[in-house]
């Protein structure tokens, strides 16, 4: 039995070496950061919700033709995805305002935007994460003109995919972040969706009461973020089953 390899441990996920070549294994961790990691804590349960209200998000998109990084759920905490270079941009789409939005441009958090917004931030934690510009993406390299054409569609695409199955289910998409990656095929590369999309990268607010049920809970210290994940998965029909303890990763030959 070997230990299998570690490729990269992030704040809420670890990634390891896949089975196939191109493969990663996806880790969704227990952990809750917020504010560049200045808060912290371990809430149990997370990791399995993520898991699965990704594998559910990922898979709907590909249904619907967008393309993404997941191949399958391999069991509660782990998926496995097609290993891609990461564009180092967080790309942010905005339906109604809230979170930095407010701050930057005064709005009322709630206000309903004139369309969506997308918005760029250059992926560094030591720099928290900095909204960046078209100019500044072309000028350092991080993407062509082409890329950002692609990235905007199918950020748009998500945008319209994610509002209207978080509607039918009484549910706001406030705000949601993704990141994209490259794959290469022989000469050719396309981008993909990668990373996840769940409660921890969107805002969702009930349609009625307004109740927060993404990760705001844990930054703004609302309640249980358990209960509010549990509560989308619930709606969306992808509760596990028997959520086991959470556990450490397995191990693999
Ligand atoms: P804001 O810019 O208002 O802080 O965030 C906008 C949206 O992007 C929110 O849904 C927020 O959860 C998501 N987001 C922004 N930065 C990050 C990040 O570093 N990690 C995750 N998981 N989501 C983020």
């Amino acid at each position: 039995m070997a230990r299998r390899k570690k490729i990269y441990e992030g704040k809420a996920k670890t990634l390891y070496e896949g089975p196939e070549p191109g493969t990663i294994v996806q880790y969704f961790k227990d952990d809750a950061t917020a504010f560049n990691a200045e808060k912290h804590d371990v809430i149990e349960g997370k990791g399995v919700l993520n898991n699965i209200l990704s594998e559910f998000f990922m898979q709907g998109l590909g249904q619907i033709g967008v393309p993404t990084h997941f191949l399958k759920r391999l069991n509660m905490r782990e998926q496995l995805v097609r290993s891609c270079e990461i564009i180092p941009l967080e790309v942010i789409v905005r339906n109604h305002a809230a979170g930095s939005i407010c701050k930057r441009l005064g709005l009322e958090e709630g206000t309903q935007l004139p369309r969506p917004i997308v918005e760029y931030c250059y992926k560094d934690d030591a720099l928290g994460d900095p909204l960046v510009t078209e100019e500044h993406i072309a000028a350092f390299g991080w993407a062509s003109q082409q890329d950002m054409d692609d990235i905007l569609s199918l950020a748009l695409r998500v945008n319209d995919f994610m509002s209207g199955v978080m509607l039918a289910v009484g549910i706001k998409l406030v705000d949601f972040k993704i990141e994209i990656g490259r794959i290469y095929d022989g000469d050719f590369q396309r981008l993909v969706v990668a990373d996840e999309i769940s409660p921890d990268s969107c805002r969702l607010w009930d349609l009625k009461t307004g109740q927060k049920l993404d990760k705001d809970v844990f930054r703004r210290d609302l309640g249980s973020l358990t209960d509010a994940y549990t509560e989308v998965a619930r709606r969306l029909g992808v509760m596990p089953n028997n959520p086991p303890a959470p556990g450490k990763p397995t191990l693999v030959n």
